[in-house]
Order: structure tokens, then sequence, then C-alpha cells
């Protein structure tokens, strides 16, 4: 008898294997969502822009030896907190005005750090470039010539790698 109930209770555990006292889409709370529901619904905005833009410059910039992109004079105290915020920074040497992603290839890419990477998700795991463009609100052709680019990085970074 107390095995019986143990399986009962292993069975009911399982997914997808749901009775129906817990699903009540008649209930007055909401019950649940279809992946289809996030799907229709998901963009950038679902994503933390600080986490997505440490990921990024971390990449870009990772060994922390960060510089004017015009005149090359390190940076210091309140210039380098911008440049790691993401803002625009005045060189107090040269006078040109710059961010983290200038002179990089993503400089003048017109897109936030949640779109840039969800971008290259989309991309690594085969959305089609429609689908890419819909949900980041930007041209299909914008999107091919970023894989393009990717492509073209990653093979770059390949031969890096070989040369070694
Ligand atoms: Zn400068």
């Amino acid at each position: 008898m107390e095995a019986l109930e143990i399986d009962a209770r292993n069975n009911c555990e399982r997914a997808g294997d749901v009775s129906a006292a817990e699903v009540d889409p008649a209930g007055e709370a909401p019950w649940a969502f279809a992946p289809g529901d996030v799907g229709r619904e998901f963009a950038a905005g679902f994503l933390d822009e600080g986490v997505c833009r440490w990921w990024i410059l971390n990449k870009i910039h990772g060994d922390g030896h960060v510089t004017c992109p015009e005149c090359h004079v390190p940076l210091t105290d309140v210039a380098l907190r911008r440049f790691w915020e993401g803002n625009r920074i005045c060189c107090r040497a040269c006078g040109k005005y710059f961010t983290a992603l200038t002179k990089t290839f993503l400089g003048g890419c017109h897109m936030n750090f949640r779109e840039i990477i969800l971008l290259a998700v989309f991309l690594h795991f085969g959305i089609p470039a429609r689908e890419i463009a819909r949900i980041l609100k930007i041209s299909t052709e914008t999107v091919r010539l970023w894989e393009i680019k990717f492509n073209a990085l990653n093979r770059m970074k390949g031969m890096e790698i070989t040369n070694a």
C-alpha cells in the first residue's frame, strides 16, 4: 500500500502529468503561459542591460588597459567609470568624444548592449533572419550583414589561434 502511494506521487511530479486541479483556466488567477506567448512578446527589454554591457565590454577591453581611441592617453577616475558604464566621454587630452565601442567592431552599430547580445545569441541558435529582424526592429538586410561580419571575425579569430 505504501509503495503504491509513493509511486502515485512520483507519477504526478513528472512533467506533463499535471492534474486537472492544478490547471484551472477558469480560475481567477492567471494560471500559466505557453512558450509561444514568450516567443511573441520576447524582446531585448527582457534582459539586464548591465549584465549585457559588462559581458560585451569585458570581451572587448578585458585586459583593463583603457585609453582614448584617438590619442591613446590612459583613462582615469570619472572618465574610466563612464567608460565602463557605456557613456560618452570627452578626452581631456585631445578633446575627442568617444564611448567604449568607438573604433571597435561594434562602433556605430545603433543597437544597445541588450540588442547586441540578443542578435548574437539568435544567430548562434540559428533563428531565421526575419524573426531576428522583427524582435530587434531592424531590417533583415542588417541581420544578414551582421551574420557576415560575425562569421568574418570568427574566421580571423581562428587564424590568430592557428598562427600563435
Ligand atoms: Zn584623446
